[in-house]
């Protein structure tokens, strides 16, 4: 397996990328998730330092200003920025770094590190994943609209990415990840 590899997935809100990367987490020691710091509230269950870290509007343009975040964007009026040290803490511990983000933040990684690999996750239907990101109870109305009015920019960039990986069967969407990580071919 090749070292420093930069994998990048993206995808609308409740298409499932968070159950994908978990998946992929526990199968694979070698994966590292990086983790972001945003300024959005805690959901209930979230651990600071493990699903993000949590920081003030003002601690967050701190970072910006003094350049420690590799990318930044807003996102459904909340900041999210992938921080260098998160990054350089899984390469320190010769792992492949993923960073689950969203559209803005893929594309300047993009031009900071063309040699990442790029996923887009795709949700099976525009009615599933309104069902799907409804279901999950989390978000408030609004904050679900902000969402969905946002999810419908991301799926038309979705040809800008290497890959689409459509969610539809968990196990399929997870094995053909596995696929593009592994063994970088396409598969049939
Ligand atoms: P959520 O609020 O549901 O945890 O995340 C909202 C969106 O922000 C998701 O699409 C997620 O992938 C994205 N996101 C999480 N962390 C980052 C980050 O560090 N940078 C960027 N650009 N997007 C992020």
């Amino acid at each position: 397996m090749k070292a420093g590899k930069l994998i990048v997935l993206t995808g609308p809100s409740g298409v499932g990328k968070g159950t994908l990367v978990r998946s992929l987490l526990n199968r694979h020691q070698e994966l590292y998730l990086s983790v972001s710091v945003t300024t959005r509230q805690p959901r209930e269950g979230e651990i600071e330092g493990k699903h993000y870290y949590f920081v003030s509007r003002s601690r967050f343009e701190e970072m910006v200003e003094a350049g420690e975040l590799a990318e930044w964007a807003e996102f459904a009026g909340n900041f999210y920025g992938t921080p260098y040290f998160s990054i350089k803490q899984g390469i320190d511990e010769g792992k492949w770094v993923i960073l689950e983000i969203e559209l803005e933040g893929a594309r300047q990684i993009r031009n900071k590190f063309p040699e990442a690999l790029r996923v887009f996750i795709l949700p099976p239907s525009w009615e599933e994943l309104e069902r799907r990101l409804r279901s999950r109870g989390q978000d408030s109305e609004s904050a679900i609209a902000r969402r969905l009015l946002r999810a419908k920019e991301e799926i038309e960039a979705a040809g800008e990415f290497d890959f689409q990986v459509i969610n539809d069967d968990l196990d399929v969407a997870l094995q053909r990840l596995e696929s593009l990580l592994f063994l970088e071919v396409d598969p049939p």
